[in-house]
């Protein structure tokens, strides 16, 4: 794989905007399932696109929460990893200029990259949609905790919604145009993680190939763009990132 690794280093160095496009194998490897493998841990027996819908959260939240309040759980405590914190410091040395991700787990703010778009937002805070009031992680466990009926609750009464793009609803306009803006720009998109299978985000790869840039990924498993890669890495997504980093780090 060096010789991969070392390709794409020349890429990061010498192609232009670099931005990252990450999805749920960034964060396997901080303990968190792709809870769109079927079968794995706690989506075994349940199908979350059901579940996770906008319309059981109107019709039946504590149904949604009862749901929601696990995957809560299974991200409580959970770290950045080596891939969350090559991108971080790639950024910091002035080689990256964003990274745009499916994730809702917050992981590459909290491994220190500054330029996120959270394309189907992230459970960093939760809101209400009757009166707008927004709570924080920690405020909205403490309410899922406290909640009659395990249904977290907004000062008013209403049911909170977690501020992710739940199954059913619309992406956020404004992310998705900043992320589309940032694809066309891109003379390097860097794709890690992600199977680029589910839209729209699956149609960034093909904005920045249009637009005259190029994409690279690292991901394991073929994904729909393997054929028009600069660079294809397919090993652990941690140890190549960390790879990658290492011959470009001073
Ligand atoms: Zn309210």
């Amino acid at each position: 794989m060096s010789a991969a690794h070392d390709r794409l280093a020349e890429l990061i160095r010498s192609a232009g905007p670099v931005v990252a496009l990450t999805g749920a194998g960034v964060s396997v490897p901080s303990g968190i399932p792709d809870f769109r493998t079927p079968g794995t841990g706690l989506w075994a027996n349940v199908d979350p696109m059901e579940v996770a819908h906008i319309s059981v959260w109107r019709r039946d939240p504590g149904r949604f929460w009862a749901f929601y309040g696990q995957r809560f759980a299974a991200l409580e405590g959970k770290r950045p990893n080596g891939a969350h914190h090559a991108l971080a410091e790639l950024e910091r040395q002035g080689r990256l200029d964003a990274v745009i991700t499916q994730n809702i787990d917050g992981l590459h703010a909290a491994a220190g990259s500054r330029e996120v778009i959270e394309v189907h937002g992230s459970i960093a805070t939760a809101s209400c949609l009757a009166c707008g009031r927004r709570y924080s992680l920690a405020d909205t466990r403490a309410r899922l905790e406290a909640g009659a009926g395990g249904i977290p609750r907004c000062d008013c009464g209403q049911p909170l919604k977690p501020d992710v793009v739940l199954f059913g609803e619309l992406l956020d306009e404004a992310a998705m145009s900043r992320a589309a803006a940032l694809a066309a720009g891109a003379g390097l998109l860097l794709c890690a993680g992600s199977s680029l299978e589910v839209y729209p985000v699956a149609g960034l790869p093909d904005v920045t190939l249009e637009a005259g840039g190029r994409i690279a990924i690292a991901t394991k498993g073929a994904t729909p763009f393997d054929a028009h890669a600069a660079v294809r890495l397919d090993g652990d997504v941690e140890e190549d990132l960390q790879a990658v980093l290492a011959r470009l780090s001073p």
